[in-house]
């Protein structure tokens, strides 16, 4: 496909992932399980091996082998991933997001 359109794929998908990661990361435990745990650190690696934009992957690899997910509470996964995503605004020339706003944007949807 031409490059034009990749861009576009690429914006898209990366917008409702960051949609799905931050309501995923509002609607974790704020005192989790260790299984909780355990799944949470799986899914994260899973994701960053999986992820359908080849380039957005290894980054997010590279990125994770630096910070590793911490998934001890709600509070320190919804700040960590804040944090990773940010990394990415920065390498995208986006504006940084102030993490500690990060309940007026995402909410978990706990009623539904
Ligand atoms: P997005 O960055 O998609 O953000 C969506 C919304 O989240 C924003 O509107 C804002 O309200 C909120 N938000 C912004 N920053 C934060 C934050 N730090 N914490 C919480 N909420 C926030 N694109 C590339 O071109 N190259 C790449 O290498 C690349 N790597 C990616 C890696 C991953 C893991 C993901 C999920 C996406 C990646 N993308 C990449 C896509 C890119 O990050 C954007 O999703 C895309 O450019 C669309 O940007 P957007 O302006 O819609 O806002």
């Amino acid at each position: 496909s031409k490059p034009a359109t990749d861009q576009l794929i690429r914006a898209e998908l990366g917008h409702s992932t960051w949609t799905f990661l931050h309501t995923l990361a509002a609607k974790y435990p704020a005192n989790p399980t260790a299984e909780q745990k355990a799944e949470m650190k799986s899914f994260v690696e899973m994701f960053g091996r999986l992820y359908p934009c080849e380039e957005c992957g290894q980054h997010f690899r590279e990125m994770l082998g630096k910070e590793p997910p911490k998934v001890e509470s709600g509070v320190e996964f919804q700040k960590w991933l804040c944090g990773l995503h940010n990394k990415v605004n920065l390498r995208l020339g986006k504006a940084e997001f102030d993490c500690e706003r990060l309940n007026e944007r995402w909410d978990c949807g706990c009623k539904v």
